[in-house]
């Protein structure tokens, strides 16, 4: 593992904390912004340009716009409102862990994963952020769950973290194409998001969804919808809800378990909405959509991954339009569970392939980085107690 840096840059001042940030001011709101400040409405399109596809860090930099245009918007706002205090890369240079603090003081993190081409799929680069700081679910196997719930993210806290790493993808392209790497053709940036990081994404809906917009927007970073999965713990009404929602993104549900006795055992939500009602939840919006719905199942050892549970989960889930990816736990500092072997988890997964239920084993990435949900944080605090 490389040692924790503490990220120098970005470090907000008294006074431009006080500001509001622009990330957290809608689209059509931008252009109500530029009338009252006596502008065009085209100087609001170049100023969504320059936030979302220039990457600009401050509004100095946007050079497009009049100086005293610039000067009034820094006046009124700031931009980033996540800033970054420890940043980890694994060992095999794959995956970056960032920990940021909001301005209240509030941690939350974002991993960057790089992926190489294989036989199925292109290089990517995929980045995994969070929605709330903490989380009030409480499963048992997850660091987050183990800390509670602190608040929700605001729009611009859930952009901003991808604004950072896609500024570290291109400047690591740039690298690589000067390095005669990789061509000028080649620029990719973030390729896929994944709504895995710390919280639960359909609790705080009305905010994950504005950031959904705003990062497949075609004049922003433009991230195509088939590139954005979003995770739950299996909000069944916000799942139907999500099947109504024009834009095509993924949808993972975690199932972690096949039968109400093993779901209630590490996941407290199942009191609430039993396994049958979630996956009713899926068919719907399955149904809606035509979509595949994409189940994660955390492999705990001695907890969840007999033959005797991959024959129920592949019952439960037989004929059901879904792909099934088995990821073995990351253990956690205070979690009770270990990792079961490889050959446990190829065995799960022929015993779902009994019964037509497809899936794949996970290979984690950031291990020795703390990467899985809420770890880092988790970290942090223990440290700094
Ligand atoms: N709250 C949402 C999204 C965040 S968690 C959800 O639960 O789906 C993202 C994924 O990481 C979930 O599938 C979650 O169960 C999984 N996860 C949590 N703790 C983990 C751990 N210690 N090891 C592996 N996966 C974990
Ligand atoms: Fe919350 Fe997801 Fe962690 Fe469960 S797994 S505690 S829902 S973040």
């Amino acid at each position: 593992m490389m040692p924790c840096v503490d990220a120098q840059s970005r470090q907000p001042t008294t006074e431009a904390t006080a500001l509001p940030s622009i990330l957290d001011v809608p689209k059509d709101r931008i252009g109500e912004l530029m009338h009252e400040l006596g502008e065009p409405s085209f100087r609001g399109r170049q100023l969504w340009g320059a936030l979302y596809r220039s990457l600009a860090t401050s509004f100095d930099d946007m050079t497009d716009l009049a100086k005293s245009l610039r000067g009034k918007l820094d006046q009124q706002f700031r931009i980033a409102c996540a800033t970054p205090s420890i940043e980890t890369r694994s060992a095999d240079r794959s995956t970056d862990k960032t920990l940021f603090r909001l301005d209240d003081g509030e941690l939350i993190e974002t991993v960057l994963m790089r992926y190489d081409a294989d036989g199925h799929r292109k290089r990517r680069k995929t980045v995994c952020i969070s929605t709330q700081a903490g989380c009030a679910l409480g499963c048992t196997f997850c660091a987050t769950g183990q800390q509670g719930f602190r608040r929700q993210l605001s729009v611009g806290e859930i952009v901003d973290q991808v604004l950072y790493m896609e500024r570290v993808a291109r400047a690591e392209d740039q690298r690589e194409i000067e390095q005669g790497e990789r061509s000028r053709g080649d620029l990719q940036g973030v390729t896929n998001v994944v709504f895995m990081g710390m919280g639960e994404p359909l609790a705080n809906y009305d905010n994950t969804m504005a950031a959904v917009r705003v990062l497949n927007d075609d004049q922003g970073l433009h991230i195509g919808a088939r590139h954005i999965t979003i995770s739950t713990v299996g909000l069944p009404d916000q799942i139907e809800r999500l099947g109504h929602e024009p834009v095509q993104i993924n949808l993972a549900v975690s199932l972690h378990a096949p039968d109400n006795a093993t779901r209630s055992e590490t996941m407290p939500i199942n009191a609430r909405y039993p396994i049958e009602r979630v996956i009713e939840a899926c068919r719907a919006y399955i149904a809606r959509t035509n979509r595949k719905v994409f189940f994660e199942y955390v492999l705990l050892r001695g907890q969840n991954d007999s033959a005797a549970h991959a024959a129920r989960l592949g019952k439960r889930l037989r004929g059901l339009l879904c792909h099934v990816n088995l990821i073995p736990v990351n253990p956690t500092s205070d979690g009770p569970f270990g990792r079961p072997s490889r050959e446990a988890a190829k065995a799960f997964q022929d015993g779902l392939a009994g019964y037509g239920v497809p899936s794949t084993v996970r290979v984690e990435k950031g291990i020795d980085i703390n990467a899985g949900c809420g770890q880092l944080r988790a970290r942090a605090l223990r440290q700094s107690a």
